[in-house]
């Protein structure tokens, strides 16, 4: 069995402790991890920091151009990659390119955009103010050594957005992947490194001790974090003790509000996606489903259509579109959601039964009948299972949207985007998509708001997230 590698200073590391990665589809050992030990972790911030001075100080061009050529090594091994995210996090293979059905291969072409787009990205000098006596400028800094922490469900291009950013501007990295999906992260540093100098990409790996040990220690002056909100508030409390600033990318409970002039089957496939990418986990998918009772049934119906016809198996396999839930842990908790949505009287649509043999395939699951305050409702399933709620009035469907202490994504569904507009500017979440969900791009800002974080990501600024600003100011005459 085959003992994948962190990678520190240019050089691969081992550890005397290691895991096991298995492919929750089949239950196959894929290979090792170390579990780095703390003094490790010391290391890597080490070798991060002793490289992040001739980092910064490189031509802005020549980074870019470093980058570039970071994204053609991604582009040359996503075949491989895709591989990786397929047997260890277990989306399917799926095709590539924005309107293919998000998988694996999508994740990995993902990787090369998310780097094309920030390396081709200025933070120009801005004059805040100027008059004859004097000029103020905002420059741009980097922190120094980012700190990041990654989720296992897009363990890939959720690693590729804290990394890509913090390295444009001139900061170094360690990163420390979920424990469920390490061995691909560990691959994706390790090729990245034969374009990059040592030490400006690096990785830790084991559990979240080796990620409290990361995110405490004083040489981090930065931290990028994607999870759930209860880790969340671990590790802002770690940094608010360094006073270190975060980005705090955590869970959310995006509510998908259909209006009754929507028409039910042009956006049966937008609203399908929107939840069930990834099998439903996905920070951003529509979570909780709130339907005017005019198009209720239709809508219902045109999403059982399309749910039944998916196929789920093993993502190697060709045409296979859904894989199993991607750890035990989560898929309990969809378990234990849907049989307390049947203890409560809720309908199951479809599903609602996992399969049993191999691997936890849980069936595509269409629950109605419930309403706010069911657990189903306010708690993230994180997982293949849509509550489907019927309104009559869109100011209750508004104020159902809000009534959680989550803010990450949300999405109005409406023949008249005016219309849509207005809802979508009295919902409280980060982003509100109209007429599509889930639909994040790498030039558009992305972050929670309330308790799914704080910060954004990708585009200027999620550039600006990674710097400090740093005023020079000009006495004149
Ligand atoms: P998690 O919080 O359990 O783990 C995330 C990472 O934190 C892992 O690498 C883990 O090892 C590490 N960790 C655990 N304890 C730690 C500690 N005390 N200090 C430092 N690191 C620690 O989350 P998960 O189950 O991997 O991911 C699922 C959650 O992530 C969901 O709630 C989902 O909505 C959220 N998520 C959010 C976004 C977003 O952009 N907002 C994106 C993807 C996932």
């Amino acid at each position: 069995m085959k003992t994948y590698l962190n990678t520190v200073d240019g050089a691969a590391v081992g550890a005397d402790k290691t895991f096991d990665s298995i492919n929750p589809a089949t239950g196959e050992v894929l290979g090792r991890a170390p579990v780095s030990t703390r003094a490790q972790v010391a290391d890597a911030i080490a070798a991060a920091r002793r490289a992040q001075p001739s980092w910064a100080a490189r031509p802005d061009a020549e980074r870019k151009a470093l980058m570039m050529r970071v994204a053609e090594v991604i582009k040359a091994n996503a075949a491989a990659l895709a591989e990786w995210v397929t047997r260890e996090q277990v989306k399917p293979l799926g095709g590539v390119g924005p309107d293919q059905v998000p998988g694996a291969r999508f994740e990995a072409w993902g990787c090369e955009v998310w780097t094309q787009v920030p390396a081709s990205l200025d933070l120009p000098v801005e004059v805040a103010f100027e008059d004859d006596t004097r000029r103020d400028e905002i420059h741009r800094k980097p922190f120094g050594v980012v700190a990041a922490i990654a989720p296992w469900n897009w363990p890939l291009l959720i690693a590729i957005w804290q990394i890509i950013p913090s390295i444009r501007v001139g900061n170094t990295v360690v990163i420390k992947p979920s424990e469920y999906t390490t061995i691909g992260t560990l691959e994706l540093v390790r090729l990245i490194n034969e374009v990059l100098p040592k030490g400006v990409v690096n990785t830790v790996s084991g559990p979240g001790e080796v990620g409290s040990w990361l995110v405490s220690d004083p040489g981090v002056d930065k931290i990028m974090f994607t999870g759930s909100a209860a880790t969340g508030s671990r590790i802002a409390e770690a940094a608010a003790r360094n006073m270190v600033p975060t980005t705090m990318e955590l869970g959310g409970n995006d509510a998908a509000i259909v209006l009754p002039d929507a028409d039910p089957k042009a956006m049966a496939m937008g609203l399908f996606w929107g939840a069930f990418i990834n099998m439903g986990q996905t920070c951003a998918a529509a979570k909780r489903l709130y339907v005017h009772e005019s198009l209720f049934d239709q809508t219902v119906q045109a999403l059982k259509e399309i749910a039944q016809a998916v196929p789920m198996g093993n993502g190697m396999d060709d045409g296979v579109v859904m894989g199993p839930i991607q750890n035990k842990m989560q898929f309990d908790k969809v378990v234990s959601l849907v049989d307390s949505a049947k203890k409560a009287g809720a309908t199951i649509v479809c599903g609602g039964q996992a399969r049993g043999g191999p691997g936890y395939f849980y069936p595509l699951t269409l629950v109605t009948g419930l309403e706010d305050g069911a657990r189903l409702v306010d708690e993230e399933q994180f997982g293949p299972v849509l509550p489907i709620i019927k309104y009559r009035d869109v100011e209750d469907a508004i104020a159902s949207a809000n009534r959680l202490d989550a803010g990450l994504g949300a999405s109005v569904w409406s023949s008249d985007v005016e219309k849509a507009r207005e809802v979508a500017g009295r919902i409280q979440a980060g982003t509100v998509w109209i007429n599509q969900h889930g639909m994040i791009h790498p030039m558009v800002p992305f972050g929670g708001i309330k308790g799914s974080g704080y910060g954004v990501e990708f585009g200027v600024e999620g550039l600006k997230a990674v710097t400090r600003p740093q005023v020079i100011s000009v006495k004149k005459g």
